[in-house]
């Protein structure tokens, strides 16, 4: 069966973390919404520049231009042997949304992994996050700095940064907005078979060995 995975957790969950070593292993496309329009911002396109304003405010993308990049991109010939969607869908709007892509494209959800995290360790874990900026890898000033001091362990880089939305003021209403969509999306998955629930609690080492286990069953 194609490996097409959803990932799902909070702000903060490691959804990034864990996918960079799955894509690694799996060879599939990574697919962050949330990359994407990062990317489009930085590059100024019309897109980019409307999505910034939800994206600053840690609020959500309308769903219409959510939807359409999903589309777009799972379309792509790169995805035909499976993808690993990161950050979509948010609310029940998209899920149905995927449901007709999926349906469409031939490319039906396989599996979802939610990575469970406790809510109180996750304004901790986004306030301290940093990105390298040449490949977008993600480690925690505390949790998970880079082995040499200012080098990116995965391509050498010097250079990060923090988002905008890591600070302060904006985690607080990206954790309301996500906290408040998050269960409706798991009972839906819970009832199409397909979640499968990770203890996000633990190091990111441990994390990927449950991570690890759900997948080779699936394949
Ligand atoms: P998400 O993509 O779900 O928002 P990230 O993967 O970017 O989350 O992780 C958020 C922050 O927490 C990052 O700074 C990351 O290094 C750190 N982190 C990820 N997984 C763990 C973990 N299991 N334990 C501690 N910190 C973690
Ligand atoms: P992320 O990188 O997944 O934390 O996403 C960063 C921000 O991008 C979110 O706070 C939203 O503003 C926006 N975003 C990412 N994915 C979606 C989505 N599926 N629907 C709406 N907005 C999104």
């Amino acid at each position: 069966m194609a490996m097409n995975l959803m990932l799902m957790g909070l702000p903060g969950a490691g959804k990034g973390t864990q996918a960079e070593k799955i894509v690694d292993e799996y060879k599939i496309p990574h697919i962050s919404t949330g990359d994407i329009f990062r990317a489009a911002i930085k590059n100024q396109t019309p897109m980019g520049i409307e999505a910034k304003k939800y994206i600053d405010k840690g609020e959500l993308v309308p769903d219409e231009v959510t939807n359409g990049i999903v589309k777009e991109r799972l379309a792509q010939d790169d995805v035909k042997d499976g993808f690993l969607l990161d950050g979509f869908p948010r609310n029940m709007a998209q899920a149905q949304a995927l449901e007709e892509i999926g349906a469409q494209l031939g490319k039906p959800l396989a599996g979802v992994i939610n990575i469970h995290v406790d809510p109180e360790s996750l304004m901790e874990r986004l306030t301290g996050r940093y990105i390298c900026r040449d490949c977008g890898a993600t480690y925690h000033k505390v949790f998970n700095p880079t082995k040499e001091e200012g080098t990116c362990d995965r391509c050498g880089g010097h250079e990060f940064y923090q988002r905008e939305d890591d600070k302060p003021e904006t985690v607080k209403n990206r954790l309301d907005v996500n906290i408040k969509m998050n269960t409706p999306l798991l009972d839906f998955y819970a009832q199409k078979g397909i979640l499968n629930e990770v203890n996000g609690n633990q190091d990111i080492d441990k994390v990927f060995a449950d991570v690890k286990a759900i997948l080779d069953n699936l394949k």
